[in-house]
């Protein structure tokens, strides 16, 4: 647990895939925790974080992006329509893409901030009537969409289903970024990122085996 743990466990999986130090970017979750465990995130030198909600993220990041202005924060929560506006200004990078009603309005915020956040399709891999994401038989003809509207969106991210062996769903999104020109895999959490990466993760999202559990009480 904690940092320093999972950054030798991502030396050692990048390493057990052939693939180069480096090559996966930790996105540290820190919703829901308390400001002092993410201090001492921050303090080892920890730069990219991971958020699900717009207005904690607005009220908690600005102060800590005065101090760390190089600080990234990823959007990897569900993102309401009417929260795209401050979505688009706080967030370096979205891995929720989910819909077209989604990309209209980040095509037209994007335009009028003049900004352009790192895009990820979320895909609905195990097909979860309940759960977010595009079908991966709709991916292709949701990615055309995208790019008639100006965005261009570098990869793909999936939440595989509750309780299931993850392993299938991290190579379906593999080859599904591969089919469709995607470089980028958003995959793998606390449980898991280690299969992610053998998988071809380039961004894993882990919370609480850095933080500890979180507490919504
Ligand atoms: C909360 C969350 C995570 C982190 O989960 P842990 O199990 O705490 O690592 C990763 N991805 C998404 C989409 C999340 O909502």
């Amino acid at each position: 647990m904690g940092l320093d743990d999972i950054r030798r466990r991502i030396r050692a999986a990048e390493q057990q895939a052939g693939r180069a130090p480096g090559s996966v970017t930790l996105i540290a979750v820190s919703k829901v925790q308390p400001a002092a465990r993410v201090q001492a995130v921050l303090d080892q030198g920890h730069r990219v974080f991971g958020e699900n909600y717009v207005q904690e993220t607005q009220g908690k990041w600005p102060a800590w992006r005065v101090r760390y202005p190089d600080v990234s924060l990823h959007m990897i929560g569900p993102l309401q329509s009417n929260k795209t506006r401050a979505a688009v200004g706080l967030f370096d990078a979205i891995h929720t893409l989910d819909r077209m009603t989604l990309a209209r309005k980040l095509a037209q915020h994007c335009a009028e901030q003049g900004r352009q956040p790192q895009l990820f399709v979320q895909v609905n891999t195990g097909d979860e009537p309940q759960k977010a994401g595009i079908l991966a038989d709709e991916l292709p003809g949701f990615l055309r969409q995208c790019r008639d509207l100006g965005l261009s969106p570098e990869g793909l991210m999936c939440i595989p289903p509750e309780g299931l062996d993850p392993l299938p769903h991290f190579r379906l999104l593999r080859r599904l970024a591969q089919d469709n020109g995607l470089a980028l895999l958003s995959m793998g959490m606390s449980a898991d990122f280690e299969t992610a990466i053998a998988e071809g993760a380039t961004h894993v999202r882990v919370g609480s085996a850095i933080f500890g559990a979180r507490d919504y009480g």
